[in-house]
């Protein structure tokens, strides 16, 4: 028997196998993100040479909001990088920065080792040996040499030794250590900070 167009039924199907292969994909990312999220938690955990581990508080929920849309005089649209930004929440996200963090947390408390987080600001900015924090002490995205002491070292590494510097100090402070508790620290506006945060980086 020929049918005319397309039956109601057939309408509805195609997009529901498209949401299927889509919700398919999508959690298929989710496990990924959890398996790489609990081996490299192992990974850290496992290694016997370290008893604290100190991470950065990233606050993700900021970081992959939508940027401002801009306008000019005209009220025209502006370019305002929302393709650059979506591209790096999705590296964020994907990057599965709080899983990492939740799931050492608990692996490492189970081995009576301890996971502090402490405040980012600034932190790729900071000079580790000297603490002079300026945006000109990053010359380029990978190499950091201070303005002030001359100190030079890789970025990323430079900025792990301020934020462990940071954890140090939090343990030794006497701060409650796990419980987040909410302080408002005004920092010296020093200009903009570039992220750090790229894909395959942790770990
Ligand atoms: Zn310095």
């Amino acid at each position: 028997m020929a049918t005319q167009g397309v039956s109601a039924k057939k309408r509805f199907e195609k997009p529901k196998k498209a949401y299927r292969k889509v919700a398919k994909y999508q959690q298929y990312e989710k496990n990924v993100r959890q398996d790489y999220a609990h081996q490299t938690s192992h990974h850290l955990v496992a290694n016997d040479a370290y008893d604290l581990y100190v991470f950065e508080a990233l606050k993700i929920q900021t970081m992959t909001k939508r940027p401002q849309a801009k306008t000019d005089a005209q009220g025209r649209f502006l370019p305002n990088k929302a393709t650059a930004k979506a591209g790096l929440n999705r590296a964020i996200l994907s990057s599965a920065w709080g899983p990492v963090v939740s799931f050492t947390t608990y692996k490492a408390l189970r081995q009576g080792k301890l996971v502090i987080t402490v405040p980012p600001a600034y932190s790729s900015q900071e000079c580790a040996v000297c603490t002079f924090t300026s945006p000109d002490n990053r010359p380029s995205q990978a190499a950091f040499v201070c303005q002030r002491c001359g100190h030079t070292d890789h970025a990323d590494h430079n900025a792990a030794v301020v934020i462990a510097k940071r954890g140090i100090q939090k343990l030794l402070s006497g701060d409650p250590l796990t419980k987040a508790h909410k302080t408002t620290r005004i920092f010296r506006k020093l200009g903009p900070e570039r992220s750090e945060v790229t894909p395959g980086e942790i770990g």
